[in-house]
């Protein structure tokens, strides 16, 4: 299947991305992963992305539209994949249709709809893995020692890009660059909205459905 999650910064992307990479054994390509990963290592691409994403502003469309290419392009995403944080814009949405082609469209996008006051509150307490990337939340979902990831032993760390400042503005670039993709989606026939305020259990199961999974 190839999926789309679309939702505000803290919706939980990021969290039901993974485990539904799990459940349907396909890739998933998180455009904020890629980019983190490349500004650490100091490649071209992290060199030009940096200041945007240190920032909260979006990333150029082409130089988004360029990584996705690449990434789409690997043998296991032939079968499916599931992206995250990837399309933002119309623009980009319309490269990936481009891109995807005669191979057919998109199965689904789910839409997490969630109160602004509670991706604030989430993003407040979010505490990523600094080696395996798993995401923690200090009220609904602690590590069992503070500090340290369960799965792997690694350090967890706030985003720099979770600061209430940057964070406000992350949320202004939502609202005016990607949450005109609802309507664009619906129009495709592709949409499904899904409340993504509960527990991740719930949530996941209602994204299950949304997809024909359950
Ligand atoms: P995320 O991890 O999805 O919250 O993304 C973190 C940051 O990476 C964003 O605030 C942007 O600066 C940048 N970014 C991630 N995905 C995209 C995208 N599709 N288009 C433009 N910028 C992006």
């Amino acid at each position: 299947m190839r999926i789309v999650l679309l939702g505000p910064p803290g919706s939980g992307k990021g969290t039901h991305g993974k485990r539904l990479g799990e459940a349907l054994n396909a890739p998933i390509v998180a455009t904020g992963d890629i980019l983190r990963q490349a500004i650490q290592e100091g490649t071209a691409l992290g060199k030009s992305a940096q200041e945007h994403v240190r920032s909260g502003r979006l990333v150029p469309d082409e130089v988004v539209l360029g990584l996705i290419e690449t990434r789409l392009g690997r043998a296991d995403a032939t079968r499916g994949f599931i992206l995250d944080g990837f399309p933002r814009t119309v623009a980009q949405a319309e490269g990936l249709k481009a891109l995807l082609g005669s191979n057919g469209g998109l199965d689904r996008v789910v839409n997490l709809v969630v109160p602004t006051e509670v991706v604030v509150n989430r993003l407040r307490d979010r505490w990523l893995c600094s080696q395996c990337g798993a995401i923690y939340n200090t009220s609904t979902a602690k590590p069992k020692v503070a500090g340290i990831c369960d799965r792997c032993g690694g350090a967890l760390q706030q985003r720099t890009d979770d600061e209430p400042e940057t964070v406000r503005r992350r949320l202004e670039v939502y609202a005016r660059e990607t949450a005109p993709l609802v309507a664009y989606y619906q129009r495709e026939s592709v949409l499904r909205n899904v409340d993504a305020s509960g527990p991740v259990t719930e949530v996941f199961e209602a994204i299950q459905r949304a997809i024909g999974k359950s």
